[in-house]
């Protein structure tokens, strides 16, 4: 069956002592609880073709940032048996350093991007301090060279990267943020990345305070919910630490998860 892909969360960073009131716009209302944040890049694989969602960040973004990077994403992907060079399409879902680093590691990819983050991480909105915050100019400049070497592709709103895999721009978080369904054993998954951090944002109608452009993001998880038949259990998020709490591990591999098999509880 060429549309039924395995999926894996590949968890490669973490910030374990952050507060929950740094998770929601209106914070007054929310515990001052500890919130941890997981990183993840996932990997969608149907024995033909495989397909990388995000790059993750490297060493020298981690200590600039004060991260803690696990393991790089590269290294985590060649324990988990797919070398950097095997991959020959990845979809950024945006552009931020957590997301769109270790760009120049993958010698034989095409890297599917929206035209509007193009546009957004290359444009006038990077004069402002508060907006450019979440890039780095280093992986920006890293994907020019690659939209000038013919390894950019771009899209403009919903299309298909391959059969049962879809991209849909919702804007919000990033100008140019796209989320990923893909078709499982288990229905269709939508890999909401930076949509929405956490469960929660979504559960409390909540956004997370890094937003562009709030109406987008509210409507990007009213796309979500309908994508989703408004089962949040067929919804990953782009940083909840319950992923790696509630789905299987792959065998052998601490920091691989399963989300084509259903989470437990
Ligand atoms: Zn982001
Ligand atoms: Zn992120």
């Amino acid at each position: 069956m060429g549309a039924q892909w395995e999926v894996y969360a590949l968890r490669y960073a973490e910030t374990p002592v952050r507060s929950a009131r740094e998770s929601f716009i209106e914070w007054r209302d929310i515990h001052d609880a500890p919130m941890p944040l997981d990183y993840f890049v996932w990997l969608l694989r149907n024995g033909e073709q495989t397909i990388l969602v995000d790059t993750g960040f490297n060493e020298a973004a981690a200590q600039a940032r004060k991260r803690k990077l696990i393991v790089n994403p590269v290294d985590l992907l060649e324990r988990f048996g797919v070398p950097a060079s095997a991959i020959r399409d990845v979809v950024l879902t945006h552009f931020h350093y957590d997301h769109a680093g270790n760009v120049d590691r993958f010698p034989n990819a095409v890297f599917h991007v929206q035209d509007r983050e193009m546009s957004y991480a290359t444009g006038r909105c990077m004069c402002e301090r508060v907006l450019v915050a979440p890039f780095s100019v280093e992986d920006v400049t890293q994907l020019v060279r690659h939209v000038y070497a013919g390894r950019v592709q771009f899209h403009d709103g919903h299309d298909a990267i391959a059969e049962g895999v879809e991209i849909h721009r919702t804007g919000g978080h990033s100008d140019g943020l796209q989320i990923v369904t893909v078709e499982t054993q288990r229905g269709k998954l939508v890999l909401a990345s930076d949509a929405s951090h956490f469960y929660a944002n979504m559960e409390k109608e909540n956004p997370f305070p890094i937003v562009v452009n709030v109406a987008d993001m509210l409507a990007g998880w009213r796309l979500i919910r309908k994508l989703s038949d408004n089962d949040m259990g067929r919804v990953i998020p782009g940083h909840d630490p319950r992923v790696s709490a509630t789905y299987p591990r792959a065998a052998g591999h601490e920091d691989v998860f399963v989300l084509h098999e259903p989470p437990r509880g």
